[in-house]
């Protein structure tokens, strides 16, 4: 199915660009002037598994005559009439212009759903200009690089629920089954503290990833029915098809994992690496990562480092350890994990570890419990009153350092974005701030605000 996303925004922000990367043709034209007259024009997009219409709204003219604003105005309403979604493109590095906001106003009036992508930030670039989007009023900014394809990955897992949600919200078909929920897919789009609760028109995207033999295939199985196992290459799966789509114990899921989804017989060389990258691939696409060990050789290299990976790309983990069915003394086991998690692994501190089978199907439920609850975690929103409050707490029973005499004072915090949860905190010399200090406050964060299984970012700004 599929859906059609037009990209509006103001000239030179880069929308051209990025028609390019999604539609995968030099279409459209790139020019570093402003001012080529284009019209709309459409193409065939792919991302990931997605496949949709996309319309270039590039047409406008920097001309200095008056009717700038009402040619501006047309046009993005055209795009936004033929649009489900709309991606309002702005330049990062500029930051917000008077022409975006113009922009913002058109579009919090006429489309429902709306991305905001700040452009040109690949590496470091246009970190505030990001940041400032937040004030446009439509949610959170993608920070992404049309020119260097950076941020496609936050793209799709923007558009994957939107994508869901559109479908739900078409006409069935006659005789089409409809156990979709209605009244979510009635609600205001948008940026609800609630929004993101998994739903049948926006399940929630998990992927499985571990070494080969882990048991991946045997728990995908296992979570989708026996009735629609997928081991065998009669079964018809592509290398495209990079998820699918179940219900994991009453909650809606995508799950992804091309190379649990490949037949298993022979895995030569060549399939074993291809599994890494595919499971790479897989971190991109979830919310929520479940790492799977083969408790016989738990932790081994190949582990360690796409649970990394993991953790860097901010997703939420879960830890689980399979084939608990062959462990004899399990207590003994269990403490044995937990202490090589908690060496091997410092840095998913307070990520959930469980124990399955995935062969048998034991402690599913609880791989599923532990799933529901990091991707809880991962979109929590904490008020900034009771974070400020937190702070004074942490800062007076254990105030930080004073370096050549001059205490660094943190002033004030406020939760800066969800998925994962990242907080800013303004302070002084903030550039002496140990790192130690640093953990105290991360570790705090977590226990006192109960943030099992994801990652927290703490950024620094000096003030004053
Ligand atoms: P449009 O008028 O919004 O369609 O913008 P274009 O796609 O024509 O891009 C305007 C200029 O910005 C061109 O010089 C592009 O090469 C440049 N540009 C587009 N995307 C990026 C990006 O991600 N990073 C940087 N640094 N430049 C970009
Ligand atoms: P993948 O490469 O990670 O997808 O692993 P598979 O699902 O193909 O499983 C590898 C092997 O481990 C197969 O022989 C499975 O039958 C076996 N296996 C998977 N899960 C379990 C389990 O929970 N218990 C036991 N005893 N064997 C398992």
């Amino acid at each position: 199915m599929t859906f059609t996303l037009a990209i509006v925004g103001r000239p030179n922000v880069g929308k051209s660009t990025l028609f390019n990367r999604l539609v995968g043709k030099r279409l459209a034209l790139v020019d570093d002037q402003p001012g080529v007259t284009r019209d709309l024009r459409e193409g065939a997009a792919r991302l990931g598994d997605l496949r949709f219409v996309v319309i270039d709204s590039a047409g406008l003219e920097m001309a200095d005559d008056d009717s700038l604003q009402g040619r501006m105005r047309r046009l993005t309403e055209r795009a936004v009439n033929e649009a489900d979604i709309c991606l309002f493109v702005i330049d990062a590095r500029a930051g917000v212009t008077a022409a975006d906001e113009y922009f913002a106003d058109i579009l919090r009036r006429r489309s429902k759903h709306v991305i905001v992508a700040a452009n040109k930030a690949e590496g470091r670039a246009g970190e505030s200009g990001a940041m400032e989007a937040w004030g446009l009023g439509l949610g959170e900014p993608l920070r992404i690089s049309a020119e260097h394809g950076e941020g496609m990955d936050d793209l799709y897992r923007a558009l994957v629920p939107l994508s869901d949600r559109i479908e739900a919200e078409r006409p069935a078909p006659v005789a089409a089954e409809t156990d979709v929920d209605l009244s979510d897919a009635d609600a205001e789009s948008g940026e609800g503290a609630e929004d993101w609760r998994p739903s049948a028109a926006r399940p929630l995207q998990l992927a499985v990833i571990g070494r080969p033999n882990a048991g991946k295939s045997t728990l995908i199985n296992k979570i989708i029915g026996e009735d629609r196992l997928l081991t065998g290459p009669e079964a018809g799966i592509t290398r495209d098809s990079i998820s699918v789509s179940t219900d994991f114990m009453g909650t809606p899921m995508r799950i992804f994992d091309t190379a649990g989804m490949r037949k298993k017989a022979k895995v030569t060389d060549k399939v074993e690496k291809l599994s890494v990258a595919d499971g790479l691939r897989a971190v991109r696409f979830a919310e929520v990562v479940v790492v799977l060990l083969d408790v016989a050789i738990p932790f081994e290299q190949q582990d360690l480092r796409i649970a990394d990976f993991a953790e860097t790309e901010g997703r939420a983990v879960v830890v689980a350890a399979n084939k608990w069915d062959l462990e004899d003394d399990k207590p003994h086991k269990l403490n044995e994990l937990r202490a090589s998690f908690e060496k091997l692994l410092p840095q998913l501190k307070g990520a959930p570890l469980v124990t399955v089978s995935a062969r048998t199907g034991k402690g599913l439920d609880r791989l599923h419990a532990a799933v529901l609850k990091a991707h809880e975690v991962w979109n929590r929103r904490i008020p900034t009153a009771r974070l400020n409050q937190w702070l004074g707490a942490m800062t007076e029973s254990h105030p930080p350092p004073a370096p050549g005499g001059r205490r660094i004072r943190l002033r004030y915090m406020t939760q800066i974005k969800t998925r994962p949860p990242a907080f800013i905190v303004k302070a002084t010399h903030t550039d002496k701030l140990p790192d130690s200090y640093q953990r105290y406050l991360v570790n705090g964060l977590r226990a006192d605000f109960d943030m099992p299984g994801t990652p927290i970012r703490l950024f620094f700004r000096d003030q004053g």
